[in-house]
């Protein structure tokens, strides 16, 4: 049997480098998703690169890795609007080159809004977007990971059908350098119930079936604050949320699940913080 890939958090690091790997080091994690810039704005700090590097090699030396990079909040591929688009595709190759810099092998996308149209036309205007980056992809190591949404308002991606429709929409020379990021609130509340082991493997092979498993190379884990198919996006504690304890042990153990790496979005507050998550998440990992 295969064991339980590598666990971590969502790193906050700002500048603060050697924090950071400190913080690393004191939870034990082995793999961390972080910002490379400022997720509330457009705009990218130039790099101390040598602190960069610094950095990334620490976080290597205490057995962290893969390193992802999550997309800023405002990026949006799926509009028509030529000023968001414009924005959103020069911030898309920016995240390449800072993931690039920073040492991460991911870079996980919110592919965006359809808004005023269709679905199916803000899946082709994501594609389009994304081919447009294709000489950045093609220089970078970085794979894109396009992120499962719980469905607020027009989002793409709530679906894995909406995600499953943008890979044959790809250059083929990328087919290769994009693949899918599973978060466990979104798909919760996007309608896929992973609450006892059954459930999970359905939820699984609908991921087989509308884009493969093999695409899925990370995972986010978050236990869900409102109900079944809310379509709200709201992380809880692990187990203390509308996935629970029963869920994350279904859904962890899923032979397809349990060797891809995992990180942690869950709050911190004054009922827990990242040490008791991660606590709970290795106690369900058998
Ligand atoms: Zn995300
Ligand atoms: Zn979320």
């Amino acid at each position: 049997m295969a064991s339980h890939g590598p666990l971590g958090i969502h790193l906050s690091v700002g500048q603060k480098y050697d924090d950071a790997v400190a913080e690393a080091k004191a939870l034990g994690i082995s793999c961390c998703q972080i910002f490379t810039h400022n997720p509330r704005g457009w705009g990218f700090a130039p790099i101390d690169e040598k602190a960069v590097k610094k950095f990334r090699d620490d976080l290597r030396k205490i057995g962290v890795d893969p390193v992802a990079s999550h997309c800023n909040y405002l990026i949006n591929l799926g509009t028509n609007d030529p000023e968001i688009r414009g924005k959103s595709i020069a911030c898309l190759k920016k995240e390449f080159e800072y993931a690039a810099a920073f040492g991460c092998q991911y870079f996980v996308l919110h592919v965006g809004k359809y808004k005023e149209q269709t679905m199916d036309e803000g899946i082709g205007n994501v594609a389009a977007g994304i081919n447009s980056a294709k000489k950045d992809m093609m220089n970078s190591k970085v794979i894109l990971l396009l992120e499962t949404v719980a469905g607020q308002g027009t989002e793409i991606g709530k679906d894995f059908s909406d995600l499953g429709k943008i890979f044959p929409l790809l250059d083929k020379e990328i087919q290769d350098k994009v693949g899918v990021c599973v978060d466990t609130c979104h798909i919760f509340e996007a309608g896929y119930d992973i609450r006892t082991p059954e459930k999970a493997a359905a939820v699984v092979e609908r991921m087989d079936k509308a884009f493969g498993i093999g695409r899925v190379k990370f995972i986010h884990l978050n236990d869900a604050q409102k109900e079944f198919d809310s379509r709200v996006d709201r992380h809880q504690h692990i187990g203390r949320g509308f996935i629970g304890l029963a869920g994350f042990r279904a859904f962890l153990n899923h032979p397809a699940i349990k060797p891809l790496p995992k990180i942690l979005e869950t709050p911190v507050d004054e009922e827990r913080g990242y040490p008791e998550n991660l606590a709970a998440v290795k106690k369900l990992q058998v």
